[in-house]
């Protein structure tokens, strides 16, 4: 029986996964939850799965919390603020951490469960984007296991020899990683339209249901850019041997391609279920509650490179991560500050780019040698993204 916290289980990820854990009641229990402010689906979460913690971000919510709790006769412990986080998967007897907090918010509890030795299926991947090297020690030095959950990287995954992890990709054959990109809901509109976007339009993403954060990334592909770090952080190839290729079907989760000739693609429905399944249960397989894949029902299944003036945000990725050291942390830091403008306080979309390109530019790379300094670095570039969206006069 495993033994599961879920940081960010009110979240698309965290749903999901307690989704896939209901029907295999004889193998997952739930030990630990969290939230941010969703404190009533945490409350009915509780109520279902009986974890001994649950965590939320403020006093007031907790207090709610306790309150909800009590009423339902459900004794779990309610704790709150980002230290409980870590209480979460460090004294809950967990074996297994779901990582899916949006954002740099899910660092330091997701580097707890590294160090502690966890099996960490890692969805927030802007934890790794930030940390990476210092990420991957502490995976190493815990002695756990990593699985990816982002559906391109656990697709690498399945798609590598059982041993990568224990030795280099080209003793392998690897020669590179095709992530895939569906292009979001804006890969054909008129670039001229894309000054009026609204934050509805850009969360409507066309074949995934995904939090807002994501899903505006996904407008941007920052996502994917995000997903670029991520990768070489993960597989350890270097950058240019990690392509992109925009996918309209989503159906391709992303390709390894071997020296002779070979490219091994992982096929299934754009459900996140799939993924998770997968995580939780390595090395066996599961159900999880997906449909079967009909290819006969594919009319095509297309490949592109995707346009740069469309896409800026993957332009700047790649920089950041060409550069390396802090520049990744301020790339990330800069896009949750500007895609948080845009979702709440009316910046328009096409602002997005220029605010990270700003950011980047203004702040000198460094080494990111300790965690300490990683936030650090982290609070500034999100001082110098808010500053800077100040100055637009929204
Ligand atoms: P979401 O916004 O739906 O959920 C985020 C969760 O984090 C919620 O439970 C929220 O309460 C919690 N949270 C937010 N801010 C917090 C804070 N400051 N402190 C504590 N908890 C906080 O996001 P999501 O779509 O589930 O994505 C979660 C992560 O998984 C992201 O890093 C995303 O990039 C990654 N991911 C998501 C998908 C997807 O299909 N949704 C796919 C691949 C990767
Ligand atoms: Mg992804």
């Amino acid at each position: 029986m495993k033994q599961v916290a879920i940081l960010g289980s009110t979240g698309s990820i965290g749903v999901n996964t307690l989704d896939v854990i209901r029907s295999h009641p004889e193998r997952f229990k739930v030990v630990a939850l969290t939230a941010g402010k969703q404190v009533d689906r945490l409350a009915q979460q509780c109520a279902e799965f009986k974890p001994a913690i649950a965590v939320v971000s403020d006093a007031d919510g907790a207090a709610r919390l306790e309150q909800l709790l009590r009423d339902q006769k459900v004794f779990t412990q309610v704790l709150y603020g980002p230290q409980a986080l870590v209480t979460a998967v460090t004294d809950s007897d967990c074996d297994t951490v779901m990582a899916a907090i949006v954002g740099a918010a899910g660092l330091v509890p997701t580097l707890a469960a590294a160090k502690a030795g966890k099996r960490v299926l890692l969805a927030n991947k802007e934890a790794l984007v930030m940390s990476g090297n210092l990420f991957m020690q502490a995976m190493k030095q815990g002695g756990g296991e990593l699985l990816p959950i982002d559906s391109e990287h656990n697709a690498i995954f399945q798609c590598l020899p059982s041993q990568f992890t224990k030795a280099p990709m080209p003793s392998l054959g690897v020669e590179e990683l095709w992530l895939t990109a569906s292009g979001g809901p804006f890969r054909d509109a008129p670039l001229d339209q894309l000054k009026s976007i609204t934050p509805e339009q850009a969360c409507a993403h066309p074949n995934w249901v995904m939090g807002r954060k994501i899903s505006v990334d996904s407008a941007t592909m920052m996502n994917k850019g995000l997903e670029v770090i991520e990768a070489f952080w993960l597989f350890g190839l270097p950058l240019e041997k990690i392509r992109v290729l925009i996918h309209p079907q989503s159906v391709v989760h992303s390709m390894v391609r071997y020296r002779d000739g070979s490219v091994i693609a992982q096929l299934g429905q754009p459900d996140m279920r799939t993924p998770i399944a997968y995580g939780l249960a390595w090395p066996e397989r599961i159900e999880a509650g997906v449909a079967p894949l009909s290819l006969t029902q594919l009319t095509s299944l297309g490949f592109s490179e995707p346009d740069s003036d469309r896409f800026p945000c993957l332009s700047l990725a790649f920089a950041a991560a060409k550069a390396g050291g802090t520049a990744p942390t301020v790339l990330n830091a800069a896009n949750e500050i500007a895609v948080a403008a845009f979702l709440d306080e009316g910046m328009p979309y096409l602002h997005i780019p220029l605010v990270v390109e700003k950011v980047l530019n203004a702040m000198p790379t460094a080494a990111a040698d300790s965690i300490e300094y990683i936030l650090e670095v982290d609070a500034q570039a999100r001082k110098a993204a808010r500053q800077y969206i100040q100055t637009l006069n929204l």
